[in-house]
């Protein structure tokens, strides 16, 4: 088995143990993150530092060589899964971009945590344990999270919280699963789909098209949309209220938008619940995809599309 580090509040240090705030996250390395787990101690790990970053600054280039690591390792006979430890904040991402580009048949399974490596009270060990568990699963593959003793498909997996321990949902999918004394109670499939592949997206990020992400809201107008336009944005993703509903004058700048070619999608700013195509209104509707995801669904579908 694979330990890939990326950093994160589960390699974070906190100045005292009892702050679990005031903390630096990315501080120690992924092999000293095994090392602090002593039920893991004679099970053969691998690790590898890919990245060592508090995931709020995650990055294409990052994704890109977590990606063709990942890759690379399933590919071994000798590799059954792939753990990847992260920051909790943009985990989401990562798992998603991950599972639709690669849609792995072995297990990738994330781990983080929400309090740093000394905390008094820290989860990291037990999640990383639970991860090395869930990744040796035989039949188990797709790209999934495991925090708080929870497995979540990567394709639902959403921070939900910004400060407890338990802080991950997986919207209205619910959770994949649960993990008990060390056994995994399985309530869904495991996440699968068709690869898009690493080889369509193109190595070099800073050619990616730009997608953003504009939030409705009372009171919204036009602003950020122009500026988009004017940034050479290629697609714009609306959080808007409810049913992804657009107030009528960001309709009016997205109309505008739409005519000079950028893509346009309609999500909910809820926190979950899918959005449908409203009658007259001329931009599509994500489905039940957060903002987040709609945005990397988008960005796939630029990079992917044909010139
Ligand atoms: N800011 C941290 C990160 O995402 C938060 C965490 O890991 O819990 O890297």
């Amino acid at each position: 088995m694979v330990v890939l580090g990326t950093g994160g509040t589960i390699a974070g240090i906190a100045q005292t143990p009892a702050d679990n705030v005031h903390y630096s996250a990315a501080q120690i390395g992924v092999q000293q993150l095994l090392d602090a787990v002593p039920a893991l101690a004679g099970e053969s790990l691998e690790a590898e530092q890919v990245a060592q970053l508090d995931s709020k600054d995650m990055d294409y280039d990052v994704w890109l060589k977590l990606a063709q690591r990942i890759e690379f390792h399933l590919r071994r006979d000798d590799v059954a899964g792939v753990v990847v430890t992260h920051g909790t904040d943009t985990l989401e991402e990562t798992a998603y971009f991950l599972q639709r580009v690669l849609a792995p048949r072995k297990p990738v399974v994330f781990t983080a945590a929400m309090r740093p490596a000394n905390a008094m009270l820290r989860d990291g060990p037990q999640n990383l344990f639970d991860a090395v568990g869930v990744a040796r699963i035989d039949c188990a593959q797709g790209v999934v999270a495991v925090l708080a003793g929870a497995v979540h498909g990567a394709l639902d997996v959403r921070k939900v919280h910004s400060y407890r321990v338990d802080a991950f949902g997986s919207g209205d999918a619910g959770v994949l699963g649960r993990i008990e004394e060390g056994h995994l109670r399985r309530l869904r499939d495991w996440p699968s789909g068709t690869p898009i592949g690493l080889d369509r997206l193109g190595l070099d990020v800073t050619a990616w098209p730009l997608v953003e992400i504009i939030t409705g809201h009372a009171g919204v107008g036009g602003a950020l949309v122009q500026a988009a336009i004017g940034q050479g944005v290629r697609g714009l993703i609306v959080a808007g209220p409810g049913n992804g509903s657009v107030h009528h004058k960001l309709e009016a700048a997205l109309r505008f938008a739409q005519q000079r070619g950028l893509l346009i999608w309609r999500c909910t700013r809820c926190a979950d619940g899918p959005v449908f195509d409203e009658p007259g209104v001329p931009f599509a509707s994500a489905g039940s995809l957060t903002p987040v995801q709609a945005r990397i669904e988008m960005l796939l579908t630029l990079l992917t599309a044909p010139d």
